[in-house]
């Protein structure tokens, strides 16, 4: 019984010291932590992402500056898009294009910093999928589109779309090295690889962008993912 008591009456202490402990490695840099582990700490888009991925983009891309710089740290060749002031609803501000990415594109887009670096993570992310499921690279990503001055689901009234600040990108398919092609349209929902890798596709992309939408949403999206990163919050 005494020793309990004794215990008790030296834990606080010890776990004080240790806490100390711990904060001053951290402070001395005699501990590292791997990058993109901890809340605080620069973004670094080289690096694996962690499980704070989406949060760390989010604060990204509330902040253009930082988001330039995490840019700048990564081998993403870019050229700052000039900007266009939202009139309407509508605009470029701190937009980018990508010159040279991890992977190609079918054409030339701009796109919010914030979502270039989202997207700039998924391709790697992507690659990986497509050895896993598919055994072959990705050469070239479909893209519908990133800017457009228009309402959500092209609506007449209603509210702007993320298209509409360039905060959105539509994608519709993926060339392969193997000379494969691979469309949400034809290959979404089948039982072959081709399915098992865009399902899988799906699912990463909720770990990057708020909003994400697959043929599984509704008919308008049967050919395209939509990923944004907009205010909402959905993966379907
Ligand atoms: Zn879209």
């Amino acid at each position: 019984m005494r020793g309990g008591k004794a215990f008790r009456r030296w834990l606080r202490p010890l776990l004080l010291i240790v806490a100390i402990g711990f904060f001053v490695s951290l402070y001395q840099t005699w501990i590292r932590i791997p990058a993109n582990v901890a809340p605080w700490g620069p973004v670094e888009l080289e690096q694996p992402p962690g499980w704070l991925a989406r949060m760390q983009i989010n604060s990204l891309a509330a902040d253009p500056p930082a988001c330039i710089a995490a840019l700048d740290r990564s081998v993403l060749a870019y050229r700052r898009t000039p900007a266009r002031p939202i009139v309407d609803g509508c605009g470029l501000e701190a937009a980018v294009r990508p010159l040279q990415s991890h992977i190609a594109y079918n054409r030339a887009f701009d796109l919010t910093c914030g979502m270039m670096a989202a997207l700039y993570w998924y391709e790697a992310e992507l690659q990986r999928l497509a050895e896993q499921h598919l055994g072959s690279k990705i050469t070239r990503i479909d893209q519908l589109g990133t800017y457009a001055c228009r309402n959500v689901n092209s609506a007449s009234a209603g509210r702007r779309s993320q298209h509409a600040t360039a905060n959105a990108i539509d994608i519709a398919g993926f060339r392969l090295a193997d000379g494969r092609s691979i469309s949400i349209l034809d290959d979404w929902g089948t039982d072959a690889p081709e399915a098992r890798f865009l399902a899988a596709a799906r699912d990463e992309a909720c770990r990057f962008f708020n909003v994400v939408l697959s043929p599984d949403y509704n008919r308008l999206h049967a050919n395209h993912f939509h990923l944004d990163l907009g205010g909402f919050r959905m993966c379907r």
